[in-house]
């Protein structure tokens, strides 16, 4: 850390204009790991300079998914749209220093900028017609015309920064050219309330998307301009679908919500979000605060991360199996009032250890204890298949045994289901996929002394008479 800083201070700053990204979500969980794990602080900013599309919504959102997935900030959330009179005044500085400037321009005029530079083979660069210089004559303000600002930013010479992900990076401010920093509306753009309020808010690292590389040597010369200490900067790489293209809502959930709607438990999902782009030797699994204890910005990945749902099922179902009961229950209950099935903790406790081992969301868990409180409908094939008539007899005849238990217990059933097999020379499976059929609505369960146990006797009953 440079010595400019006293502590370290990471932040992070969604725009508000929907749910918080999974990206946005692991670049939030790289800059609170670091921070936590310096003793430093972590910010929450919320970028709203885009009126339009900025809503208090996303704000919400975008809080409930860092609420869920443990990322606490100590300050915010701080809105830019609050700030504007903050930095009105730094630009006037700017201008008043001469380090920025008005330019009138109208889009009409840089078209037609622009087109002569490509018709002459140039890239196409703001050609500073508005910028004050020694000696040089400007334009006389049209009238009528809200300027926009402009900042100075150097002609020459090169920009270049340790990128705590990628390495060194150097930009020849040829490259580059004089960026609008104010509309003129009078809100500023990205690149410049950004570094306003890094450098307000003390930020020591910027940890963001690679999309913004090539914005930081401007913000890199804006910092300078203001005299200003420079964070260090780090840009991590995009996240790829599994299908290798930029990972999009046209291609799956990227909502965090979504994934807590659909039963991912939180510590899944920041421990499997840890593992895209970071590593620590071969570990895998592992808490928040064990990777707060090894995160200080070694082994960040250059390359893009692969999104890999069978990975991230994988380390869910790790968690599922783990977690106290009470919990999983608990979360059960939630995901099945959202299927419409009502039930209580108290229905639901007693269940999910059974299921729970062949789980990889509490989704898929309530997608087992459903056959519990709502009715079954086996599909026409596995009837076909099972329910033959070579096996009613013994159907019946198991039902039959299964009334007279006055105790309905698993060595109860075990025993009627021995019984049955005995009497009707019928193998085991023969006779319990047909009563898994009927009863649970699939073909495979676990052990179906233990499942039938937990219904009432009389659904069992009956759904065993539903031949
Ligand atoms: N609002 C920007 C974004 O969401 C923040 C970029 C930054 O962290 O500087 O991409």
């Amino acid at each position: 850390m440079t010595s400019q800083f006293d502590k370290v201070r990471t932040r992070i700053a969604p725009s508000p204009t929907g749910f918080l990204h999974l990206g946005t979500a692991r670049t939030a969980l790289y800059s609170w790991a670091y921070a936590r794990h310096h003793g430093g602080e972590f910010v929450l900013r919320i970028e709203d300079t885009d009126v339009a599309r900025s809503t208090q919504d996303s704000v919400d959102q975008i809080i409930a998914a860092m609420n869920w997935l443990g990322l606490s900030y100590d300050e915010g959330p701080i809105y830019q749209m609050q700030r504007l009179d903050r930095y009105q005044a730094v630009i006037e500085q700017l201008i008043a220093e001469g380090k920025a400037y008005h330019c009138y321009a109208t889009p009409a005029e840089l078209d037609a900028m622009r087109e002569a530079q490509r018709a002459r083979g140039e890239k196409t660069l703001y050609d500073r017609r508005w910028r004050p210089e020694p000696g040089k004559l400007l334009p006389v303000p049209p009238e009528g015309v809200k300027p926009v600002v402009r900042f100075a930013n150097p002609v020459d010479g090169d920009v270049t920064w340790d990128d705590v992900v990628k390495g060194s990076i150097t930009i020849n401010n040829r490259e580059i050219d004089d960026l609008i920093i104010a509309r003129a509306d009078g809100v500023p753009t990205y690149n410049f309330a950004v570094v306003v309020d890094d450098w307000d808010m003390r930020i020591s690292h910027v940890f963001r998307g690679d999309e913004h590389v090539n914005n930081t040597p401007w913000q890199i010369n804006i910092f300078n301009a203001l005299g200003a200490p420079l964070p260090a900067f780090g840009h991590l790489p995009i996240i790829l679908g599994d299908d290798g293209l930029k990972l999009s809502k046209r291609r799956g959930a990227v909502s965090v919500m979504d994934y807590a709607a659909n039963g991912y438990l939180p510590e899944a999902m920041l421990n499997y979000l840890a593992r895209l782009g970071w590593s620590h030797g071969d570990d895998e699994l592992f808490s928040a605060a064990q990777m707060v204890s090894w995160f200080d910005g070694s082994h960040l990945s250059k390359s893009p991360a692969q999104w890999d749902p069978a990975k991230l099922d994988w380390v869910n179902g790790h968690y599922v199996k783990q977690i106290d009961e009470t919990r999983l229950a608990e979360l059960a209950v939630v995901q099945l009032a959202a299927q419409g099935i009502a039930v209580t903790l108290e229905q639901v406790q007693p269940k999910v250890g059974l299921f729970k081992e062949r789980c990889a969301t509490v989704a898929a868990l309530a997608g087992w204890l459903a056959m519990y409180f709502a009715p079954v409908a086996p599909s026409a094939e596995d009837r076909a298949a099972h329910v033959t008539d070579a096996v009613r007899p013994a159907l019946a005849m198991l039902a039959e045994r299964l009334a007279a238990l006055t105790e309905w217990s698993k060595s109860g059933i075990q025993q009627a289901l021995k019984d049955t097999l005995a009497a009707t020379g019928l193998k085991m499976p023969q006779l319990a996929v047909p009563v898994r059929v009927l009863v649970c609505g699939r073909t495979q369960t676990p052990s179906l002394d233990a499942v039938l146990e937990h219904f009432e006797q009389k659904k069992v009953l009956d759904r065993l008479q539903s031949t």
